[in-house]
């Protein structure tokens, strides 16, 4: 096996995690980066159930646009709107900032308040999410990334959900630290009950409130809070991985493909800014700068630092992005 093969089958480690590893010798750049950026022939095993459960959600949710802005009641706006903003809250600044990065601690309200968020809206328990989230840093945009987008943007956006999970990353997935997620007796809870209680929150509620509190039709209830607000959320998440993987600037790691993409910025709020993330992914602002409207939840975990549910927000001095802008064009003018 030549060196690029074993590199390539081994997925070596390309990004940080927590602040500990960019202190390493090369700056946390891997030299090879581009080497094991590329990917591995592979045979996919479609997952049916999630192809066909897809479908008819992203159908229901075309219809569900028409009804929100032609025949939804003024709260159902609203009731979707917030819904919305809630599943996006809660793996922006919960299972992202919070769990995945450690950017910031949490006192047990704020916790509580954000693994109900994420249970209205489907995406996986937060323990789980982050997980994967750590992995995807860790070996970024390489096989052991589970939405690596090296494979491209279909691949990196859904198709990775429609398929089994690849070896390679559930293997990465078991080698990495999580006793930290162990430790948190909220996010443990959510995960063993995940299953039964997701249901309830995102799915039966969403659809009982508006029919129950101001009489809207069973249709309309079913088709704009639950599938067009869940469709949004889900590919606001997923244009992170695609997205602001492609298309946008590298001002901070020209090495890299993650991107900073003002679009997705806007509708994940505040997650856009993605060279910059995998660049300092312990920063709880996720980008340069702090809380504004393209970063509504670094604004959110402010807000929170404020009535003191959230404390110890981490950034990144401006000496340290500086050192590392630098850096990295010495890296590129060397190659
Ligand atoms: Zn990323
Ligand atoms: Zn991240």
């Amino acid at each position: 096996m030549s060196p690029r093969e074993t590199s390539l089958s081994n997925s070596s480690e390309t990004g940080v995690l927590f602040e500990s590893d960019a202190d390493t010798p090369d700056g946390a750049l891997s030299a090879d980066i581009s080497q094991v950026k590329k990917v591995e022939e592979r045979k996919f095993k479609l997952i049916w159930r999630n192809i066909i459960l897809m479908s008819v959600l992203h159908v229901s949710g075309l219809y569900g646009g028409y009804l929100f802005f032609v025949h939804a009641k003024w709260p159902t706006r609203f009731f979707t709107i917030m819904l919305y903003l809630m599943g996006t809250l809660a793996a922006t600044a919960g299972s992202h900032r919070l769990w995945s990065h450690r950017s910031y601690k949490a006192k047990w309200p704020l916790r509580a308040l954000l693994v109900f968020f994420n249970l209205t809206s489907f995406q996986l328990s937060c323990f789980h999410w982050a997980r994967d989230h750590r992995v995807h840093h860790k070996f970024c945009d390489t096989d052991a990334d589970p939405h690596n987008s090296s494979r491209g943007f279909f691949f990196s956006h859904i198709g990775w959900l429609l398929i089994e999970k690849y070896p390679l990353v559930v293997a990465k997935g078991k080698s990495l630290d999580l006793s930290d997620l162990y430790a948190d007796r909220i996010l443990m809870f959510e995960d063993k009950y995940y299953f039964k209680l997701t249901p309830i929150f995102a799915f039966i509620l969403p659809v009982i409130i508006p029919m129950y509190m101001w009489n809207e039709s069973f249709i309309t209830a079913f088709c704009a809070p639950f599938a067009l607000r869940l469709i949004i959320v889900l590919h606001a998440q997923w244009s992170i991985n695609s997205a602001a993987h492609m298309f946008g600037w590298r001002p901070y790691d020209k090495n890299i493909n993650p991107t900073q993409n003002v679009g997705v910025s806007i509708i994940c709020l505040g997650e856009g800014w993605h060279n910059y993330h995998h660049a300092f992914p312990w920063d709880y602002r996720a980008a340069e700068w702090g809380g504004s409207s393209l970063n509504l939840a670094a604004a959110f975990i402010e807000l929170c630092a404020k009535i003191g549910w959230a404390y110890d927000l981490k950034t990144v001095s401006p000496e340290m992005i500086a050192k590392r802008v630098k850096r990295t064009e010495y890296f590129s003018l060397g190659e």
